[in-house]
C-alpha cells in the first residue's frame, strides 16, 4: 500500500480542517492522500479551508501530501513544497491538454495522474502518442514510423512528462484491457505505475494483482 492514510476532511456533513488533519503531527514517513473525491482546488470550496490545510501540510514536512484535483490552473503553486505532489485527476481525455500548457503548472515539476474509474480505451491515447509529423501518412491517418525525430519509431512516448500514473478501480469496474495498456506503455515510457485498488467481486482489493503480482510502481522520493 503506497497511500498509507487516506485523509478525507468531511466530518458529519462539513469540512473541518484542524481537527481532521491534525493527525499529521504524529506521524511520521507516511504518504497521505487527499480523498480524491474532495476536489481541493474546486472553486466550490472556501478558500479559508484550503488554506489551513495547506499550512498544516508545508508546516509538516515529515509526510507526503498527495492532492488529485481537476482544477490544475487553481493550484496555489506558492504553497507547493516537495512534500506536496499535487497531481491532475484525469476524468476525460480533453484534460490531458491541460497538461500540456506550460503555464499551468510550470512550478510543480511532480506531473502525476490520478485516474479514477478510467474507461476509455488508451490504444493511440494521447497520453503516449508521438505526434511527430513522421506518423502522420496524408496528413491524416497515423502510423508507425522509423526513424522519428521525436520518439523511436514505435510513437510511444512520455508526451506530458509524467513521473507518476496511479490507476484506481471503481465499483462499477475498470476493463482489464485498460489497465493492461496502462502497464504495457507505462513501462515503455519508464513512468512508474500504481494500480492503487479494484472492486473484485464485492470486494475492494488494495494493490491488486496483475499477472500475478501487484504493480505498485512509485517515483523515488516517496516513502516505502
Ligand atoms: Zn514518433
Amino acid at each position: 500500500m503506497i497511500f498509507h492514510m487516506n485523509w478525507n476532511p468531511w466530518v458529519a456533513g462539513r469540512l473541518t480542517v484542524p481537527k481532521t488533519l491534525g493527525k499529521v503531527y504524529k506521524v511520521k514517513n507516511k504518504n497521505i492522500m487527499v480523498d480524491p473525491e474532495i476536489d481541493f482546488f474546486s472553486y466550490d470550496l472556501d478558500s479559508k479551508w484550503r488554506t489551513k490545510a495547506l499550512l498544516i501540510m508545508t508546516q509538516n514536512p515529515q509526510n507526503n501530501y498527495f492532492i488529485p484535483t481537476k482544477y490544475p490552473g487553481n493550484i496555489l503553486y506558492d504553497f507547493l513544497k516537495p512534500h506536496i505532489w499535487v497531481g491532475v485527476k484525469l476524468n476525460k481525455n480533453n484534460q490531458l491538454a491541460l497538461l500540456s500548457y506550460d503555464n499551468i503548472m510550470p512550478k510543480n515539476e511532480k506531473r502525476w495522474l490520478y485516474l479514477k474509474n478510467y474507461r476509455d480505451p488508451i490504444y493511440n491515447s494521447e497520453l503516449f502518442s508521438c505526434t511527430g509529423k513522421e506518423h502522420l501518412s496524408k496528413g491524416y491517418f497515423w502510423k508507425y514510423a522509423y526513424p522519428c525525430s521525436t520518439c523511436d519509431g514505435m510513437g510511444i512516448i512520455n508526451k506530458y512528462k509524467l513521473n507518476w500514473i496511479v490507476l484506481s478501480g471503481h465499483k462499477s469496474g475498470v476493463r482489464r484491457e485498460v489497465v493492461d495498456d496502462f502497464r504495457i506503455n507505462c513501462d515503455n515510457t519508464g513512468i512508474p505505475f500504481y494500480y492503487e485498488k479494484a472492486w473484485i467481486g464485492n470486494k475492494l482489493i488494495r494493490d491488486p494483482q496483475l499477472y500475478g503480482r501487484p504493480c505498485v510502481g512509485k517515483p523515488k522520493q516517496i516513502f516505502d
